[in-house]
């Protein structure tokens, strides 16, 4: 039986809880308030100075949600839902951070988090059956299960290239963009990334400087958000069925309510696919145009060039100087096997006379001066340097808490040394009593992740509360398990096109990142009848003790 003590420790001794967690985003949230519901003792243990996870951390200007926010919600109490009303279609970080501080105050969770706080390191105690976290800031944590809720976009990758010391201007980091903003009026601004950061801020910080030169390395696709009032629509089959509204996203691919498209892009005429397309760029939904054009945009080259095509076209018309259009153009991935964008004024913006494009492909950086950014063709002299350059996606924030050794003195480092393993997403074999919310080999960053949240919050503290009822105190993945799900994720990951792209799903923008594609490609609706299975079926792949 699981003790329901709770000490808060005395200087040098451990706080004592049953689960403790690490974050305090959308699953360091909703963790707590479940886990007391259960009858669990609980800490989270957050590094920010409050709740928010990302929408803390990521303040740039444009910072917003790219799944529309009546999906990109909480729904676990219809009443919360109700409470609530969003202004816009794609809410802004301050709107969403406004939200989450709402929901830690509807359910007290702030006096379960210790804020300022980072997990150092996670020692699993054989003999006592529990997880050891040391921490940078008061009591050490000692809980019977460790949560991982730690974001899977949460870790900033540092800059790669040589001589930002030496700049004398300032630099900021999207994902850590100062509380009270910046003051950019009259500046030369050099931004450094064109992936979702980049493309949000672009337009905002171009209205202010003087000029902006942005140095891309990679083009994304970017699709008109056409921000708003919640579409009538949606809103619609929202209020008139909520609940099943909220099943259908549940049992959906992505995490959104939308049915699975059966005309395959070969059955359509050119009017019609273009007709489709129109009436998709017209929407400013991503996950539609991700999802509904035709069934098989996202597993057949031929059928996903066709979107590519007429993308560019978009690009084209918009951007007017040719070369600087050419540069815009995705050709390197195909549509959607890497998270496309939306674009507010983004490819606009480049019709601005205060914005250079350089393109990286054609001159890569050679380095960060005291005065600037030098390429292998020119010098630009700037005053500020805005990193927009993104994530250890998925893994970082896990493997910053170093060591996490498991049973029998083994590291996460060394199993993860060829790439992440895990059983779901979920577990790790070795490593008992051990939860992440949102990990790799789960559906996670490829779908609405408020949805695979709740998911897999709801899964775990129904376990752990089952694991109570019946007397266990232990579970733990078995290695067949483990490697039995690596290999589903393999075959899954085949008939996508993921495959065919170097992204963050797969590591290949952090150098030196073994390359291994992270999330789950089978769909959220398959993954949750999975996760249920396992359950139905006797807990399935795990050993209880
Ligand atoms: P996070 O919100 O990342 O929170 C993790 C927390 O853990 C952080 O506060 C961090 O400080 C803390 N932490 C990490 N390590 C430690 C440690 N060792 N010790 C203590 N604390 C630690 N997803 C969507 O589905 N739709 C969207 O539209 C969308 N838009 C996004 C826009 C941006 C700019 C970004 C960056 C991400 C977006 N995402 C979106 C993904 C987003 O990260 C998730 O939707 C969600 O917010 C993740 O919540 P989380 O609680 O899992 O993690």
């Amino acid at each position: 039986m699981v003790a329901a003590r709770e000490s808060k420790a005395a200087s040098g001794s451990a706080q004592q809880v049953d689960v403790a967690v690490v974050g305090a985003g959308f699953a360091g949230l909703y963790l707590p308030h479940r886990l007391r519901k259960a009858g669990l003792t609980v800490v989270a243990l957050e590094e920010a100075g409050d709740v928010g996870g990302t929408w803390y951390w990521n303040r740039y200007p444009g910072a917003r949600c790219d799944i529309q926010t009546i999906d990109y919600s909480y729904t676990f109490d219809p009443e919360l839902e109700t409470a609530w009303t969003w202004s816009e279609k794609y809410a802004t970080q301050p709107e969403i951070l406004r939200y989450l501080g709402f929901v830690a105050d509807r359910y007290d969770l702030r006096r379960d988090i210790r804020f300022k706080t980072k997990v150092t390191e996670a020692t699993w105690d054989e003999a006592n059956g529990r997880w050891h976290l040391a921490t940078d800031n008061g009591a050490p944590v000692s809980c019977r299960y460790y949560i991982m809720a730690t974001g899977c976009l949460s870790a900033p990758k540092p800059p790669e290239i040589d001589g930002v010391k030496d700049f004398t201007g300032a630099v900021y980091f999207t994902g850590r963009w100062p509380h009270d903003g910046v003051n950019l009026a009259g500046k030369r601004v050099a931004v450094i990334g064109t992936g979702s950061s980049g493309i949000q801020s672009i337009p905002l910080i171009a209205q202010q400087a003087e000029h902006l030169t942005v140095f891309q390395r990679t083009p994304n696709f970017a699709l008109p958000a056409h921000n708003g009032p919640a579409p009538s629509d949606r809103m619609s089959l929202l209020q008139g069925d909520r609940a099943a509204y909220r099943e259908q996203a549940r049992r959906s691919m992505a995490g959104v309510p939308y049915p699975q498209q059966m005309a395959v892009s070969w059955q359509l005429s050119d009017a019609e696919r273009r007709a489709r397309f129109e009436e998709a760029w017209g929407k400013g939904d991503l996950v539609y145009i991700l999802t509904q054009l035709w069934a098989d945009q996202g597993v057949d080259v031929d059928g996903n060039a066709l979107i590519c095509e007429l993308i560019r076209e978009k690009i084209g018309t918009i951007v007017k100087d040719p070369e600087t259009a050419a540069a815009l153009m995705p050709h390197d991935h195909p549509f959607g096997a890497k998270r496309p964008c939306l674009d507010t004024n983004y490819y606009a913006t480049y019709n601005r006379p205060n914005v250079t494009l350089v393109n990286l492909r054609q001159e890569p950086v050679k380095a960060i001066t005291p005065s600037g950014i030098t390429t292998g063709k020119r010098s630009f002299d700037v005053d500020v340097i805005v990193f927009a350059t993104g994530f250890d996606a998925m893994t970082g924030a896990i493997r910053a808490v170093h060591p996490i050794t498991g049973r029998d003195g083994k590291s996460l480092s060394g199993v993860w040394a060829q790439g992440p393993q895990t059983y779901l997403g979920l577990t790790v074999a070795g490593f008992p009593n051990f939860f992440m919310i949102t990990g790799p080999g789960s559906p996670s960053v490829l779908s609405n992740m408020a949805v695979s949240i709740e998911q897999h919050v709801d899964w775990v503290v129904d376990r752990l509360a089952a694991l109570r009822d019946a007397g266990f105190t232990t579970i733990e993945a078995t290695e067949t398990a483990q490697a039995g799900w690596g290999r589903h994720m393999a075959d899954c990951a085949t008939l996508t096109l993921h495959r065919l792209a170097n992204t963050w799903y797969t590591g290949a923008n952090v150098p030196g990142k073994v390359r291994a594609l992270m999330p789950y490609t089978g769909g959220v609706g398959p993954y949750r009848s999975i996760c249920d299975e396992v359950v139905s079926r006797g807990m399935l792949g795990f050993k209880l003790t």
